[in-house]
């Protein structure tokens, strides 16, 4: 059997536990909605309603007086020198984007989520915020909580700040078992070292809703190794994970039109499904130099053809209203 295969014979499984789940959580919850990836719906419900929604990006502002930067970090590491709530709408508009998940940006602003959190406030419904908290405070699941209904519907989480414990520590336990109950998800970027780590840390948290950042980073260095993808088409097997098919200008050849990306694309299709993938542009980094917004999105709306146009829906904002814009 090759991998493909089992990677679709693990997506069929899944769906099958997925229905079952469902109708187990709504007895007790009284409720179905979001409780599990939706994905054998897909292609068969109307889904003309669904919105188009840029999965990631981040915002800056050179107001520092109002929002201030981190500790150490001046105006003059702002590279590109602002990103701010409004180039960020003004993209979006001349590319029919109709929301975007904000993405906390720890290296400019720390832990302070206060511009994500007020630019969602000033448009309401446009806008859901992955935010960062300190996973070494005693209670950061309080933190989460606090967060909740200012529209932070995930979290961030790198491996670099805690060494080896970086998942085991007692702060980010109490996180993943946070998200499972509130549905923050929890955001990983991450590199295709730290697959095998994360995916155990799925099979201790099943019901935390889990999202993989830019293909775990595979082809940074212009190679996609197969271990690599077989080891992130592996995680598919976790019902709440899902993958960003995102920052095409990193990846690859690094330049528009990204073809190279579609095999790989195909290959997390086969695995997660359509409803458990979400385009995201990584902006403002995708419009660095020669790359921009428009060969983006434009891989996935009109270069992706393995797709029926409902699917294709999904990975462009289907899944991400799921996952990050569910009911406060
Ligand atoms: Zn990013």
């Amino acid at each position: 059997m090759t991998t493909e295969q089992q990677a679709t014979d693990w997506t069929r499984r899944d769906l099958l536990a997925t229905g079952a789940r469902v109708v187990g959580a709504g007895l007790v919850s009284g409720g179905l909605s979001g409780l599990a990836p939706r994905a054998s719906a897909a292609g068969q419900t109307d889904d003309k309603q669904m919105p188009v929604i840029d999965a990631h990006s981040h915002i800056w502002t050179r107001e520092i007086d109002k929002y201030p930067l981190a500790k150490g970090i001046t105006l003059q590491d702002l590279a590109p020198a602002s990103f701010t709530t409004e180039e960020l709408l003004a993209k979006m508009q001349a590319h029919d984007v109709d929301r975007c998940v904000l993405i906390a940006h720890n290296i400019f602003y720390g832990f302070d989520n206060q511009y994500m959190i007020d630019a969602a406030a000033a448009h309401p419904g446009t806008f859901r915020i992955v935010g960062m908290v300190d996973d070494a405070l005693p209670h950061p699941d309080m933190e989460m909580k606090r967060l909740l209904p200012h529209g932070v519907t995930g979290f961030r989480i790198v491996p670099s700040r805690r060494g080896a414990q970086w998942l085991s520590n007692p702060g980010m336990q109490r996180m993943w078992r946070c998200a499972a109950e509130t549905r923050q998800a929890i955001c990983c970027l991450i590199n295709p070292e730290n697959l095998s780590e994360v995916d155990k840390q799925c099979e201790r948290f099943p019901d935390t809703p889990v999202v993989i950042d830019h293909f775990a980073r595979i082809g940074i260095d212009g190679t996609f190794r197969e271990a690599d993808l077989k080891n992130l088409c592996r995680l598919a097997r976790h019902q709440q994970t899902t993958v960003k098919i995102s920052a095409y200008y990193a990846l690859g050849k690094k330049r528009p039109p990204h073809l190279e990306m579609l095999p790989i694309i195909k290959r997390l299709y086969e695995a997660f499904g359509a409803s458990r993938l979400m385009w995201a542009s990584d902006s403002p980094y995708q419009l660095v130099g020669e790359n921009n917004y428009g060969a983006s999105i434009d891989l996935v709306r009109n270069r992706v053809d393995f797709v029926t146009p409902a699917e294709r829906k999904w990975l462009l904002g289907g899944t991400a209203d799921r996952v990050y814009f569910f009911e406060l």
